[in-house]
């Protein structure tokens, strides 16, 4: 009775990985969207049992032996999200970056290292401030939003100065002028 179904079944089992261990098991595709997100009924219940909390704002889960676990045994949530997405352990140059507020691990980002984690910040923080990301920047100086055509061309960082060009201006102007009365208090 039975027969066509087991003739169906796809070929060899593929690769899942355990919501509570994060070892790689194998298993049928057709069981993916169900049950199979655990590699044993021990790891299942584990999972049930294991103690979650928020600590300094970050959602913590109990797991020893994690490679990025505390002395206390407990791991950023964030961590396993982010190595289950990625199928591997976190790379350590590797940083999250929470869309909304930081113990929501539902929307994050991988982001391949701090750099690119500043990145977002400051167009976060453009955004906030009612400003466009792609067209504008934040002046660290005057605080204004700004066009980034207003700031000067750099070498460094986004490409552009950090100060907009009024301010860059005014900033050299108080350090010849300190300069110069350094100078003539040498004399
Ligand atoms: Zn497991
Ligand atoms: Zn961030
Ligand atoms: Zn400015």
């Amino acid at each position: 009775m039975n027969e066509i179904e087991t003739v169906q079944v796809p070929s060899g089992f593929i690769n899942f990985i355990c919501d509570q261990c994060h070892h790689e098991f194998e298993a049928y595709p057709a069981h993916r969207k169900s049950t199979v997100k655990f590699c044993s009924t021990k790891c299942y219940s584990n999972y049930r049992k294991r103690d979650t909390r928020i600590k300094q704002g970050r959602l913590v889960v109990q797991f020893p032996g994690h490679h990025r676990a505390n002395q206390s045994g407990y791991v950023f949530n964030y961590i396993l999200v982010a190595e289950k997405a990625l199928g591997k352990p976190l790379p350590s140059k590797v940083a999250i970056h929470h869309v909304g507020s930081l113990d929501d691990d539902k929307l994050i980002v991988i982001c391949e290292n701090n750099a690119y984690h500043l990145i977002l910040h400051a167009r976060k923080r453009i955004v906030e401030a009612g400003g466009n990301p792609n067209t504008q920047k934040i002046c660290s100086k005057c605080k204004n939003v700004k066009d980034r055509i207003l700031f000067n061309h750099t070498t460094q960082g986004d490409g552009r100065s950090n100060y907009c060009k009024e301010c860059e201006r005014l900033w050299k102007q108080e350090r010849r002028e300190q300069n110069g009365s350094n100078r003539a208090s040498k004399i």
